[in-house]
């Protein structure tokens, strides 16, 4: 089952099942959040009528997220990009609620950055919660998969050796835009793809995660309770504008693509910010 969060006609937020073209509106779950298991969202009743999703206000798969745990390093083409070690690891770093924005809402680039790159990356919501999650025990744990474009500053990324000011920035990480339920994909076997101006810039295969999502969850939830609701990115693939040559970063109308085999497009415009 595919699903998006979205706003109804009056504003208010509103979750919906995805069927074809049209989107049924769940009653009682007006949000994926924190109270959201796999039974919930498969069992609640889906409005009969529906909307049209085209032209649907969507909202990020997750509007307010608890926590949103990022993984870089993941796979061994970006690795060799960076010119970094195997990581034995994972490389962590948050974003926040804040981060987020819905498929077909601009990137914006703010004045203070010079560098705004993309990023293609599958990304796992959690749908239960769990302590010490070992990897047998993780995939009872996933609400869905969506996708995302984790968006970095690259010269507030690399200000310090904490990457933070350069991956939350406020308003910059597409989330969607569908969740779709694990019984209809293997997470370990989609095509991941990122387009620039409808130019292929990313092209890889989740098969190549250096840390699979077990491996993920389990790892996240020793240090950490995950919740409901709460986002992984699992990081993303070589061919990141910042180590091209000449290097590629996002300009003001370009437009942004990341496919994700068997979930769908994340598309977004890019727009300059204007501070008054
Ligand atoms: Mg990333």
């Amino acid at each position: 089952m595919q699903f998006v969060s979205y706003l109804d006609a009056d504003g208010s937020e509103a979750v919906g099942r995805v069927e074809g073209t049209r989107v049924h509106r769940l009653r009682g779950l007006d949000r994926i959040d924190a109270t959201v298991t796999p039974e919930r969202l498969r069992d609640a009743e889906a409005d009969p009528a529906g909307v049209d999703l085209d032209g649907l206000a969507l909202l990020p798969v997750v509007p307010r997220p608890g926590k949103v745990l990022c993984v870089g390093l993941n796979y061994r083409s970006h690795i060799d990009e960076t010119g970094r070690e195997l990581p034995t690891y994972p490389v962590w770093f948050p974003k926040y609620a804040s981060s987020l924005i819905a498929h077909g809402e601009a990137i914006t680039l703010p004045p203070e950055s010079a560098q705004v790159d993309y990023e293609a990356e599958l990304a796992v919501v959690i749908g239960r919660s769990g302590r010490r999650i070992t990897r047998d025990q993780a995939p009872d744990h996933v609400l869905g998969y969506t996708v995302a474009n984790d968006v970095t500053m690259r010269d507030f990324q690399y200000k310090t050796h904490q990457w933070m000011q350069g991956k939350a920035w406020d308003r910059s990480t597409p989330l969607g835009p569908v969740l779709v339920t694990p019984d209809e994909i293997d997470p370990a076997d989609l095509d991941i793809a990122l387009r620039l101006n409808g130019r292929e810039m990313q092209s890889s295969h989740t098969s190549l995660l250096i840390f699979d999502i077990p491996e993920l969850i389990s790892v996240a939830s020793r240090f950490a309770r995950l919740e409901p609701g709460d986002v992984i990115l699992t990081g993303t693939p070589g061919g990141v504008g910042f180590r091209r040559d000449p290097q590629v970063f996002l300009a003001d109308g370009d437009v942004v693509e990341v496919e994700i085999g068997g979930i769908g497009v994340l598309r977004n415009t890019v727009r300059a910010e204007v501070v008054a």
